[in-house]
């Protein structure tokens, strides 16, 4: 959301028109085409109609947009990771995951050319170093360097860069293990709130021993501290997910007096497609090998709110 309100400003800004006209035509654009494709995607069509090409410029992290190829864009590496052997098909290779910021946004950069990937195993680049890409592409979220692309030490100074980990808008049907999103969806199903007991000093868990609780790290005996989690479904139309809101999070929910029974089921009925933003992240359940989202917070979809942010 914030990436495409950028690149409508962009767009409007080379082309000389208002934001609110090019977004006029990316709405006419995805009317014609039975919203078929995305915002994103029909504002690229509507530059390219411009004759206003991404490529080869120079692009701030923040404005750049899944689908697009010929990415350059420049910043510092603020983690990286240990290369990586894989074996797929019989095929040997290396890959490198790193994440980059710039002052306005970080994105994860994927390298898979053997040649790219030298230069952080020689340690020429390493984390700190500013690094430039060229002719990348973008695969989701991700910029992704092949054997046509370029990867290069710069001398580019970062005095601050935005470290911070921003929620991606993005479909349930499109979560992957580890994503940091945010999504719009309906409350589906309401689970019973559950109650777990755990150490005061560690929040590990505790073992009743007789009358009394002992801590299973190092605490001893204890006196528990009371958790409680619930498990919801949503669904945002692509697809449902099974999500857990923890303890200080299921306040969002706007769900309070979690013991009262009576009060719980006619608060849990409230709440039953009920339509909310949801910020969390995805985590793959191994034991049944499917996603689950962890709620941090869920926030009523506030529509003079939602106005007010595409003005800013
Ligand atoms: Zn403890």
């Amino acid at each position: 959301m914030i990436n495409y309100e950028k690149v409508l400003e962009k767009i409007a800004g080379v082309a000389g028109v208002e934001k609110e006209e090019i977004e006029r035509r990316v709405e006419a654009k995805r009317a014609k085409l039975s919203g078929l494709i995305s915002k994103e995607g029909a504002a690229q069509v509507i530059a390219a109609e411009l004759g206003i090409n991404f490529d080869n410029e120079k692009l701030k992290i923040d404005e750049l947009l899944p689908g697009m190829r010929k990415v350059n864009t420049v910043g510092k590496i603020i983690t990286l990771f240990p290369v990586r052997e894989f074996n797929k098909n019989g095929k040997e290779g290396k890959v490198a995951n790193m994440v980059m910021a710039d002052d306005t946004s970080n994105i994860k950069v994927v390298l898979w050319d053997i040649n790219h990937i030298g230069l952080i195993e020689s340690g020429e680049v390493k984390e700190g170093s500013s690094v430039e890409i060229s002719n990348a592409s973008m695969r989701d979220n991700e910029i992704h360097l092949g054997s046509f692309s370029e990867f290069k030490k710069s001398d580019k100074v970062f005095e601050t860069v935005n470290s911070e980990i921003s929620s991606k808008e993005k479909n349930i049907a499109n979560f992957a293990n580890m994503d940091n999103v945010k999504v719009r969806a309906f409350i589906m199903q309401v689970f019973d709130p559950r109650f777990f007991n755990v150490c005061p000093e560690c929040k590990r868990k505790v073992n009743q021993e007789g009358e009394g609780f002992i801590c299973s790290g190092e605490h001893g005996k204890v006196i528990p501290e009371k958790r409680s989690l619930i498990n919801i479904v949503i669904d945002d139309g692509t697809e449902t997910i099974r999500s857990v809101l923890f303890h200080e999070n299921i306040s969002t929910l706007g769900l309070s007096d979690l013991e009262n029974v009576e009060s719980m089921t006619k608060q849990k009925q409230e709440l039953l497609g009920k339509e909310m933003f949801f910020s969390g992240n995805v985590r793959k359940n191994k034991l049944f090998n499917n996603m689950e989202f962890i709620i941090d917070r869920a926030e009523d979809v506030d529509v003079d709110a939602l106005i007010k942010e595409l003005e800013e």
